[in-house]
């Protein structure tokens, strides 16, 4: 692997020399999960032989199926109008006026 200059992030750096290679296309990804979902979406039929889940997403509500769970998010957001799963849990407002 390169040096890394300093001054520059580790994270910035790996997205610059991308050392983490698609053993069957040879295409660079910075982390190793960017390059199992690489694996997932564009060499579905090899994912098994690097151990890749490529279980695929399904719509609940139209049946549709995504490799990408951010696809089907985006499915859910633009086709039904809503978020499949609530990330943040609501949470209270501080200070609103209940003092302990
Ligand atoms: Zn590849
Ligand atoms: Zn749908």
């Amino acid at each position: 692997m390169e040096d890394r200059p300093p001054g520059v992030s580790s994270r910035k750096w790996r997205y610059q020399i991308r050392p983490e290679r698609c053993p069957i296309c040879g295409k660079g990804h910075p982390f190793k999960a960017e390059l199992n979902k690489h694996i997932a979406s564009r060499h579905p039929e090899r994912a098994a032989e690097y151990k890749v889940s490529t279980a695929r997403r399904i719509c609940e509500w139209c049946g549709r199926s995504y490799a990408r769970k951010d696809h089907l998010t985006r499915h859910l957001t633009r086709k039904h109008g809503r978020q499949k799963t609530r990330t943040r849990p609501a949470r209270a407002a501080r200070g609103g006026g209940f003092a302990r």
